[in-house]
């Protein structure tokens, strides 16, 4: 049966480890492609993607593969994204699959991501094919590292395959393993429909292109089906499976892997996670696993130019059609004016939004520090959720604040161990556990503020550790803490968009730090400006701009005007990203600075 001859698997690693160049190697030897092949291949797809208007994203080929046993076998290789705020996604790729190639770095061995991927893929029952990767590197351990397999993720050592993707070392082993190793889908194509979404993206043309694979059923192009979270009903008008160009199907069954087009207008109808099922005879439970995904990270987002407020609602609007977890609000700051509140699933998530704005849509923004959102019990036993900072309630009206924690797993050479450590208390982490991976390797786990992760944790720890230690951390809740609202006060006035939540033991510390850090990134002025950090009416700390001397411009007059010019576009682009807040001029810097801690 066609059935058996299906293997569903993804790859997963630690960046860097050689995911995408072993993906290459098994396009080129399942599909029998020539590199030149492989990328008319390519251009094909994309001119299909003018031409009938679909959107290419490589997530899901579908290869065949002829096995030793002489039997045709039908792949389907499922991407997963690379990074934590993804995680969500990424386990719901692996619940598409019933097997993943797990590739460790022959020089490197085990590293957080990889560590953490392997308890998703443990988590959705996968039977997981350990790769070590890279023997070709003169400074590969492959022995050290197969121990490191076998003692951390647990796994046969004798198991792992020696690869090396670059030199096409171990690409027979693997694909043998994987149909040797991987079960083929099991399910019932005659039970009512279950698919699970694992990803979608919007098309101009097409409206939203669902990613999903088929667990029980069969489903075609005309039938009616019902999105089983969101209660949504659509026509399917078309399915198939990208190979990897996408290719129409008269149905997809138990096992597939592929997509389908249904006159679905925005990706927040055709949730991640959701189950799809026939709208007559549907299933009667969900598959289970689906998770609506809430943003963990809020700023504010303003454009630097006040006219630019409708374009970057519209780019908002725009984006969130294919961002399902992207989320705003209109917001007006006394300082920075309109803008949105914006919610995101974690820092790349939120760079990423911020890049696209600036650069697909032409618009500078002013961006606030991250926030997290805190659970805050009122003296009324009113129960607040604040992701915006300058919100909190008056102290005198506050019972308790909560603040979410995150399990945060770093894995480090010792030598480090020391500076990893001190970055981790002086976050406000409490130590959970520390393990040696090996003679020189260690894994250490704290329970860290989420709010203490988001601005530079994961910049510092680098530096620290000269790029050595690598870290992934997973949500695990909130938890009481002793916390306050600290404003920032510029020329006497309040300015809302500084105002940052502290923990009272560092306020006076953080205080003066974020006064200090204002004077010097504040231009002088033409008058003397103070910078005060307060709690409630009670000023902790202060520094003052002092007034600016002269006027620049004053030495060149009369003298050489290209200088002059030059001069002037200087200010000009320096005054891009400021933002006269009361009557003081603040670069964007400012806004940042107030989660800084050096
Ligand atoms: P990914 O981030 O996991 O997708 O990793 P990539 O496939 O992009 O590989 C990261 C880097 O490692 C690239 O520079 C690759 O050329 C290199 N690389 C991948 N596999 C091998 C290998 O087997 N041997 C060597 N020496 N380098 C490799
Ligand atoms: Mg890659």
């Amino acid at each position: 049966e066609r059935r058996d001859r299906i293997r569903n698997f993804s790859i997963i690693a630690h960046i860097d480890h050689g995911k995408s160049t072993l993906a290459d190697r098994i396009l080129e030897k399942t599909k029998a492609l020539t590199q030149r092949e492989m990328k008319e291949q390519m251009l094909d797809a994309m001119d299909l993607e003018r031409e009938r208007g679909i959107t290419i994203k490589l997530n899901a080929v579908q290869l065949e593969y002829k096995a030793n046993d002489g039997e045709e076998y039908i792949f389907h290789l499922i991407d997963t994204p690379g990074h934590v705020d993804f995680s969500y996604e990424v386990s719901r790729s692996l619940a598409a699959c019933e097997g993943a190639l797990l590739i460790v770095d022959a020089a490197q061995g085990i590293e957080a991501q990889t560590l953490a991927n392997v308890y998703l893929a443990i988590d959705n029952d996968l039977e997981i094919i350990p790769i070590i990767n890279k023997i070709d590197l003169p400074s590969a351990e492959p022995e050290r590292v197969k121990q490191e397999v076998e003692e951390v993720v647990g796994l046969p050592m004798d198991d792992c395959i020696l690869a090396s993707a670059k030199d096409g070392v171990g690409i027979d082993e693997i694909l043998e393993s994987v149909v040797k190793d991987i079960p083929a889908p099991a399910g019932d194509p005659e039970a009512p429909l279950r698919a699970m979404i694992f990803d979608s993206v919007y098309d101009p043309y097409r409206g939203v292109i669902v990613y999903f694979r088929i667990v029980e059923g069969t489903v075609k192009p005309g039938e009616k089906i019902r999105m089983m979270a969101t209660e949504k009903e659509f026509e399917v008008q078309d399915i198939g499976v990208f190979t990897p160009k996408p290719e129409s199907k008269k149905e997809l069954s138990v096992g597939d892997v592929g997509y389908m087009i249904a006159s679905i207008k925005n990706v927040s109808d055709s949730r991640v996670g959701d189950t799809v099922t026939h709208a007559k005879n549907p299933a009667p439970e969900m598959l289970p696993g689906y998770r609506k995904l809430n943003p963990m990270v809020f700023c504010g987002l303003y454009p630097v130019d006040a006219n630019g407020y409708t374009a970057l609602r519209e780019a908002l609007e725009r984006l969130e059609l294919n961002d399902a977890s992207l989320q705003y609000e209109a917001e007006t700051s006394q300082a920075l004016g309109f803008g949105f509140r914006c919610g995101f699933l974690g820092l790349l998530h939120m760079e990423i939004i911020q890049e696209r704005i600036e650069r697909e849509y032409g618009i500078d923004l002013i961006t606030t520090a991250p926030s997290v959102i805190y659970e805050v019990v009122t003296t009324d036993d009113e129960v607040l959720e604040i992701d915006n900072p300058s919100h909190m309630p008056d102290t005198q009206k506050i019972e308790r604040v909560s603040e979410p924690f995150v399990k945060a797993e770093v894995m480090t050479p010792n030598e480090f161990v020391g500076p990893v450590m001190e970055l981790c208390q002086k976050k406000r982490g409490q130590y959970i556990d520390m393990k040696y991976l090996d003679e020189n390797r260690v894994n250490i786990v704290y329970n860290i503020p989420l709010s203490e992760i988001v601005y530079d944790f994961f910049d510092t720890l680098k530096s620290n550790t000269r790029g050595y230690a690598s870290f992934d951390y997973e949500i695990i809740g909130y938890k009481e803490s002793n916390l306050v609202k600290m404003d920032i006060l510029l020329n006497g006035e309040k300015i809302d968009a500084l105002s940052v939540i502290v923990h009272r033991d560092f306020a006076y510390e953080r205080g003066k730090i974020i006064v200090d850090k204002l004077r010097d990134l504040i231009p002088r002025q033409q008058f003397e400006v103070p910078v005060q950090a307060s709690i409630g009416q009670k000023i902790i700390a202060r520094s003052t701009i002092k007034a600016m001397r002269k006027n620049v411009l004053a030495k060149c007059y009369g003298g050489d005007v290209s200088r002059k010019r030059k001069l002037l576009e200087k200010q000009k682009e320096g005054k891009r990203r400021m933002k006269n807040v009361g009557n003081v001029e603040v670069p964007q810097e400012a806004f940042m600075s107030v989660l800084s801690m050096d």
